[in-house]
């Protein structure tokens, strides 16, 4: 075995995170769902959205066969949720074409949707205990610093120099430990800012540690600023305090989820929200800015109390008046969700 994987698994037998939800039972679908939720966000935060998930979806097949609102709502919080929506086509391909479980093979799992080398690495490294190199972010910022390589990790010159140390650190025996053992060291040592050297069991041969280069490896994106959006989002509800919600289309951000009707602008909210419901006066509650990863979006919520739905507007399957209860169950981007939990009482 290679000195960086002796000396990490040493490492790991003593201070690896071995208590992580998905690592009991470390069976394929656990470990292919963790990486997808764990893409973007940390794992603090991933725990409990997989226990929930994991306890209503307990098996691929109960993915497939769920509806797209279960697995959203189920989702919702964790934001970027094409990956929620690539999770659940993936599983229904792996229903009609795998015999219901992903496959053992590097190029049938990057033929589903959302699985890149990455992840696809992770699952037959930590599930079927295969030989596949891992390359996330905890592990692209580990090599950069260890072997002092410079460029945003991003480039592709500059991946592809990675994933060739990643596959020649990766050992035949324990692959399963030593890809759970790298991220654990990306995540709870070689942190972003401020890596704890002292204790890492890499340090002796790191060159971003010899050469003082620890505070500017991994190189960081060449600065680009994101354009900013505005729109108003439109909370109509009636007298029963039910609100009105519309389901997104399949294009654009939070495509999929339940959220408010929407207007370019506070001067166009009133005759948008005209042609929905008898509305009264407009009520505008405390502005809020969206960041995603390509824009801001600065949403200014107008409340209409009192809204009466037309008759003459037909009920659609895609939008529908929601008390609490219904809210609770379905899909919401974040932002809406907070925004409706913190509406004022309704106004006499
Ligand atoms: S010695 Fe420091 S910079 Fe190098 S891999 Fe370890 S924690 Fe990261």
């Amino acid at each position: 075995m290679n000195v960086f994987a002796t000396e990490l698994l040493r490492w790991y037998d003593h201070h690896g995170r071995k208590d992580l939800p998905w690592q009991h039972p470390r069976d394929a679908y656990r470990v292919w769902l963790s990486e997808i939720m764990l893409q973007q966000t940390q794992v603090v935060t991933v725990i409990g959205y997989f226990q929930r998930f994991v306890e209503r979806l307990p098996t691929l097949a109960a993915l497939a066969n769920a509806d797209e609102d279960t697995v959203l709502a189920l989702w919702s919080g964790l934001g970027y949720y094409r990956r929620a929506r690539f999770l659940h086509g993936a599983a229904q391909l792996c229903v009609e074409q795998h015999g219901g479980e992903l496959p053992r093979d590097l190029d049938a799992l990057l033929a589903l949707p959302g699985i890149g080398r990455s992840t696809a690495g992770a699952i037959l490294a930590q599930a079927y205990g295969l030989r596949f190199p891992i390359l996330d972010g905890n592990v692209k910022r580990v090599l950069t610093r260890y072997h002092g390589v410079a460029g945003h990790p991003g480039e592709s010159a500059v991946e592809k120099k990675l994933w060739l140390f990643a596959d020649e650190h990766t050992p035949a025996r324990r692959t399963a430990d030593f890809t759970q053992a790298i991220m654990d060291l990306g995540a709870t040592v070689c942190v972003r800012s401020k890596p704890l050297c002292p204790l890492c069991p890499q340090a002796a041969s790191c060159v971003a540690l010899r050469d003082g280069l620890t505070t500017v490896l991994p190189t960081a994106k060449p600065g680009k600023k994101i354009p900013t959006r505005a729109l108003s989002m439109l909370l109509l509800r009636d007298a029963r305090g039910r609100i009105l919600l519309e389901k997104r289309g399949a294009q654009g951000v939070w495509s999929g989820l339940w959220s408010l009707p929407e207007a370019d602008d506070a001067s166009a909210a009133g005759s948008v929200a005209a042609r929905i419901a008898r509305v009264g006066d407009a009520d505008p509650l405390p502005a809020f800015t969206h960041v995603f990863s390509h824009y801001r979006l600065d949403v200014s919520p107008i409340l209409f109390d009192h809204a009466a739905p037309l008759t003459a507007v037909a009920d659609r399957p895609d939008r529908r008046w929601c008390d609490r209860g219904e809210i609770a169950s379905l899909g919401l981007p974040a932002p809406v969700r907070t925004l409706l939990d913190n509406l004022p009482e309704i106004s006499p």
